[in-house]
């Protein structure tokens, strides 16, 4: 086992661990149980480390709670990968990219995960159907960018990943390699200097990773912030990351800036799309009003849920590829 994997099984992962971490004083465990007996949890050494105290943001990003049982609106797969997935783990939205699930599993487990119907759960994301995935991926030639997700794709062996890179830098017109990780946040000792050594070869490989929260940011992920910072003076706009929202129902990504937004109101937040396209955000207040609960309970502030998203074509496996960002 690698340093790593050891450094995994040192998290917490049940609801037994939380409590003798934290304290059975200050955490009811009879009333956690429900969540932790329908939900994936584990929280690593490092996120652990983030949580100050419980019920803080961190806490709150990665402890389930029953609330969660509580299905009040939304969808399953909120951003409609599965109409867009031609073949097992693949989603091919935009014409000249693909998402690629490639692993079932994460270092950490966040309580926001947009895939949380898939993830941890082996048989939603199998390991043993790649080969139908590369085969799409060779068949379209308009195929250039490849984003790894998951799950983390870090939470695989190396020798698995180079596998995946060795595929996929077989296919010509695959130019760009990207993985989507949470590791720089969860387990940063996944970035160890046989991977550093081992991804060289299939450069370009580029890491896609995000933050939620100030408490995230620890010396060295500061340190990497103030590297995009300062990129502004020597490289294009298009090497600079932005704050961008993934739009329900599989309009895409869509970034917060003026001209994208057309409305924002005290009950709702209107934006468009890149083809145009509608989409309506309900403020969190409000949904917590009309469901019921108490508009001011921890809880509730944390539920954003879309009402009522774009238009899409009636029949997705005909419609035609988008295009845009
Ligand atoms: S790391 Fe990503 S895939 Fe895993 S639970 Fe968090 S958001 Fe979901």
């Amino acid at each position: 086992m690698s340093d790593w994997q050891k450094i995994l099984h040192e998290g917490v992962d049940t609801l037994e661990k939380l409590a003798n971490r934290f304290g059975h004083d200050v955490i009811d465990v009879e009333a956690l149980k429900p969540a932790f007996d329908n939900f994936q949890m584990r929280i690593t050494p490092a996120a652990l480390a983030q949580i100050k105290e419980v019920g803080d943001p961190m806490w709150n990003q990665y402890v389930p709670t029953v609330q969660e049982l509580e299905i009040v609106d939304g969808v399953i797969d909120s951003l409609d990968e599965d109409g867009d997935s031609p073949v097992p783990n693949i989603t091919h939205r935009y014409p000249d990219r693909a998402l690629f699930l490639v692993s079932p599993v994460c270092a950490t487990y966040c309580r926001f995960c947009t895939r949380r119907r898939k993830v941890g759960d082996p048989e939603k994301i199998p390991l043993n159907q790649y080969d139908s995935a590369f085969a799409y991926l060779a068949e379209h030639a308009e195929i250039r960018d490849v984003i790894l997700s998951g799950g983390d794709p870090m939470m695989l062996s190396d020798r698995r990943l180079e596998y995946i890179f060795q595929q996929l830098r077989a296919i010509p017109h695959i130019e760009i390699i990207r993985i989507g990780s949470r590791i720089t946040s969860h387990l940063p000792e996944r970035i160890t200097p046989e991977f550093c050594e081992m991804v060289r070869k299939y450069h370009p490989v580029y890491m896609n990773t995000h933050f939620n929260h100030p408490s995230e940011l620890t010396p060295d992920s500061v340190a990497a912030l103030e590297i995009v910072k300062a990129l502004r003076g020597w490289t294009s706009g298009l090497a600079v990351p932005h704050f961008v929202i993934d739009a329900p129902g599989g309009g895409g990504k869509v970034p917060l800036l003026p001209e994208y937004v057309e409305e924002i109101t005290e009950d709702e937040v209107i934006f468009r799309n890149y083809e145009g396209k509608r989409f309506v955000y309900k403020q969190p207040r409000q949904v917590a009003a009309e469901s019921g609960c108490d508009p001011l309970a921890p809880a509730a502030q944390n539920d954003v849920v879309p009402i009522q998203i774009g238009k899409k074509a009636a029949s997705r496996s005909r419609r035609r590829r988008k295009t845009g960002s």
